[in-house]
């Protein structure tokens, strides 16, 4: 009966559990003491050029050489030092040891490499993130655009009160900011290309800024050609000027709204337009 088969699924699960819970608490306490023991080292993986082929930056990828555990992926531990704290350690020693190379790459006359860190969001809230990076940087005489930063699309969405001053301090340091992974994890797009939905709308937000600010431009094409991509029809929000519409036009965006129509509008009043626009049309 059912309740048999709880009690057997108990027995049979509970000691895996166990077991998986001892491995994963020896892990935690073999990373506590990994940066000490010096078992982290990090590989670079070359950013090229694709016209030319040659080399713009490298990429800083952690790795973890343990006695006992082996070889190891940051998939497999860098959770477990965020869930921990240790990831504020461990990314010091990463943005620390990455710097100490391009510092060392420039002193063998190769030029400054940029190299790119990845920093975890548990990182990024768990220190003055700014701060670490112009020490390090002073330690090395190296100037900011010998680094870049990589978060993840966390960074966007949980929209931390720091985070704008944050990324303030970093750029006006010289450092380039990068979103790692876009689209991958955090953000709508992983849905969107799943759910059967029809169409996208494009929100008021960036419509109000186009056909002026280059940024809201971007993004209106960015939304537009996902949109063509993905076969999704796409409404305009938010249009109030002709320059407006026009610019969504040359965009292919093919339907909006906005107040350069029509606000809301009564149930009647609605009727009577529509009816008025057919008399228009013959
Ligand atoms: P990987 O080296 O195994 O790193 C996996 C992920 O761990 C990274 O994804 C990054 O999110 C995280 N990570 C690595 N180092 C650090 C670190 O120092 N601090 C923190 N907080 N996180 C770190 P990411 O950044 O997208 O890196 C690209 C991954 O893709 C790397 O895996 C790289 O080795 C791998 N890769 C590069 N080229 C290829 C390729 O052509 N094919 C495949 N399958 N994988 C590739
Ligand atoms: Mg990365
Ligand atoms: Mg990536
Ligand atoms: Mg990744």
């Amino acid at each position: 009966d059912s309740k048999r088969r709880v009690r057997n699924s108990f027995q049979r699960f509970t000691p895996a559990l166990v077991q998986s819970q001892q491995e994963k608490l020896k892990l935690e306490a073999q990373l506590r003491r990994a940066a000490d023991n010096n078992e982290f080292h990090l590989v670079y993986q070359p950013q090229v050029d694709l016209r030319q082929g040659r080399i713009v930056a490298a990429e800083a990828l952690i790795r973890w050489r343990n006695q006992q555990l082996g070889e190891m992926r940051p998939d497999h531990f860098i959770g477990h030092a965020e869930n921990t704290g240790d990831i504020i350690r461990i990314g010091r020693w990463v943005l620390r040891e990455a710097c100490l190379q391009a510092a060392r790459w420039r002193d063998a006359g190769l030029g400054i490499v940029r190299i790119a860190v990845n920093v975890s969001y548990r990182q990024f809230l768990g220190e003055d993130l700014a701060a670490t990076v112009r020490d390090t940087l002073r330690e090395f005489s190296l100037p900011g655009a010998a680094l870049e930063l990589e978060f993840t699309e966390r960074v966007l969405i949980e929209d931390a009160p720091d985070t704008m001053r944050t990324f303030a301090e970093l750029r006006a340091l010289g450092v380039m900011l990068t979103i790692d992974d876009f689209g991958e994890g955090y953000s709508a797009l992983n849905y969107l290309r799943r759910l059967p939905i029809h169409g996208l709308k494009l929100s008021q937000l960036f419509v109000s800024g186009v056909p002026g600010n280059s940024s809201d431009i971007a993004v209106c094409q960015a939304v537009a050609g996902i949109a063509r991509s993905l076969a999704l029809g796409v409404v305009a929000e938010g249009i109030e000027t002709e320059a407006q519409r026009d610019f969504l036009l040359r965009l292919g965006v093919p339907v909006g709204q906005g107040f350069l129509f029509a606000p809301g509008l009564h149930a009647d009043e609605f009727g009577y337009r529509m009816l008025e626009e057919q008399r228009r049309a013959g």
